[in-house]
């Protein structure tokens, strides 16, 4: 994980976040970033974000946009501390009170490891009281137990992805009608058991070739889902579309893309039904803005990406609380009731099923104040008149 701290001529501190290859991030702040933008105008966040676009590295959720991210999430927490307003009132205010959550069911390590989106990250651990949130073991072994703990926490929306453990064996290139059966398990158990109480959502990461694909997306659409998540890798528009022509469940798609015109290039095949974004990812709060003002013009919802860290997780439900159609917010309980309160202050309230922004100036949020002097803690800093490494 890395998080970024920006420092304004009047000692305001803003705080950005960004996950994945956290070294190689802080290496592109420090060498290439930085230089660039330290002595602008902290409040002027449209023109740095501007000189922070980068010649190469402008697709996709690179280094460099996930630096740029993690910058301008950074410039609005400061923005807001400066103003005394919380940032969701400096995106526009208000559109809803509370944003409605689904629970991604990963564990306390998922993703912890370094191997960067492979399944070899699931960290499955099997639990070890009734209320430890372990859920990834849980919707593997105990579907039911696992919707019905939801519900009890009155969140009923849930996404898993029972399917990756299969595309290990054979890289995504064949699913034997036993894998099959044994991936669509979970589903048929949940259904069974609560009906259309419970709303679950199959995340596919991207992992399969297109006929594989088709074959899972179709099972998939016998059962009613919520919706089918990166059904093949983002990679082009055509598979996309030869999808859709079939596949009669929403498919949501976008997070490992960043940027708007990126998104464009798959809005433009008519075939998402949801548009995922990362904040951390895509270009900050200021690149998420006009993402979600492009995908309106396609009358398409976006959803925020939360399987990262506490700050992401937090300017994402500023993000949606002032976003007419981003109307809901991805959560991992595990990570929410695990180590997220490990590194900040404060979290976004969730409580029963909804979530709010903190209501403190900025994201409303602060690193721990033992943080920096952790032993995990490994800081760098970049300062004006400081000569470029
Ligand atoms: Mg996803």
């Amino acid at each position: 994980m890395l998080w970024l701290e920006v420092e304004t001529r009047d000692g305001l501190v803003g705080l950005g976040e960004t996950f994945y290859a956290a070294e190689s991030v802080e290496a592109y702040i420090h060498t290439n970033l930085a230089p660039n933008v330290l002595g602008m105008s902290a409040i002027d966040i449209e023109a740095v974000h501007y000189r922070a676009r980068p010649y190469i590295g402008f697709v996709g959720a690179s280094v460099e946009l996930r630096a740029r991210s993690a910058l301008d999430i950074a410039l609005w927490d400061a923005f807001g501390k400066a103003t005394n307003q919380p940032v969701s009132v400096l995106l526009g205010g208000r559109i809803r009170d509370k944003i409605p959550v689904y629970n991604t069911c990963a564990g306390y390590r998922y993703v912890r490891g370094p191997k960067v989106g492979a399944t070899e990250n699931f960290g499955i651990q099997a639990p070890t009281a009734a209320d430890d949130y372990e859920d990834l073991h849980r919707f593997l072994n105990d579907p039911v137990g696992l919707a019905g703990s939801l519900l009890d926490m009155g969140i009923s929306s849930m996404k898993i992805w029972p399917f990756d453990f299969s595309a290990e064996a054979s890289q995504g290139q064949f699913i034997s009608p036993t894998d099959l059966k044994k991936a669509l398990w979970p589903f048929e158990e949940i259904k069974k058991e609560y009906g259309d109480r419970m709303q679950v959502s199959a995340e596919l990461h991207g992992v399969w070739n297109l006929s594989e694909s088709l074959i899972i997306c179709q099972a998939l659409d016998d059962i009613d889902v919520r919706w089918i998540e990166d059904p093949v890798f983002l990679t082009n528009p055509v598979g996309i579309q030869e999808l859709k022509r079939t596949v009669r469940s929403r498919i949501a798609m976008g997070e490992t893309r960043g940027g708007a015109e990126d998104f464009k290039i798959f809005l433009d095949t008519g075939a998402l039904s949801l548009l995922i974004l990362d904040i951390g990812w895509c270009g900050g709060l200021t690149e998420a803005r006009r993402c979600a003002a492009l995908a309106n013009a396609y009358l398409t919802p976006v959803a925020a990406h939360d399987c990262n860290g506490p700050v992401v997780l937090t300017a994402s439900v500023h993000f949606c609380q002032a976003t007419t159609n981003s109307y809901v917010q991805e959560i991992v309980r595990a990570f929410y009731y695990g180590w997220y309160a490990d590194i900040v202050t404060e979290l976004p309230p969730l409580e029963n099923g909804t979530i709010t922004p903190p209501t403190g100036p900025g994201l409303g949020l602060e690193l721990q104040p033992d943080f920096r002097k952790r032993k995990s803690t490994l800081s760098r800093s970049s300062r004006l008149g400081d000569t470029a490494a």
